[in-house]
Formats: structure tokens, sequence, C-alpha cells
């Protein structure tokens, strides 16, 4: 059977870990209308995203 030859320190326990952990996402500013939104995403108040119009908003 295959047994650790090495015991996992805590450093190196923690560093994998770290890596499934939650975090908050990255918010820039939308260069259009200037509001916080999560990057890669179009923004949802104007409906740019890398500088032209992709959504279609209702109620203008
Ligand atoms: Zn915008």
């Amino acid at each position: 059977m295959g047994v650790p030859k090495r015991k996992t320190s805590k450093m190196r326990l923690r560093t994998r870990k770290a890596a499934n952990r939650w975090h908050a996402p990255h918010l820039s500013k939308c260069p259009q209308c200037g509001s916080t939104v999560p990057s890669h995403i179009a923004c949802p108040s104007c409906g740019y995203y890398r500088g032209r119009q992709v959504l279609t908003l209702e109620g203008e």
C-alpha cells in the first residue's frame, strides 16, 4: 500500500487548502458609467462590456 513518506507540513496543507477557499470577486470600475462591476462581467447598469453595448436594457 502506498503510504506518504513525509508528514504534510501545516504550511503545505494550508497553502493547498487556500486554493479552494472562497474569496470576494474582483471588482473593477465600469469605464462607461463608473459603477463597480465584477471583472469579466458586462456592466448591469449600462450594459457595456469591452467598450461596446452587449446587453439590451429595459425601461429607459
Ligand atoms: Zn457601466
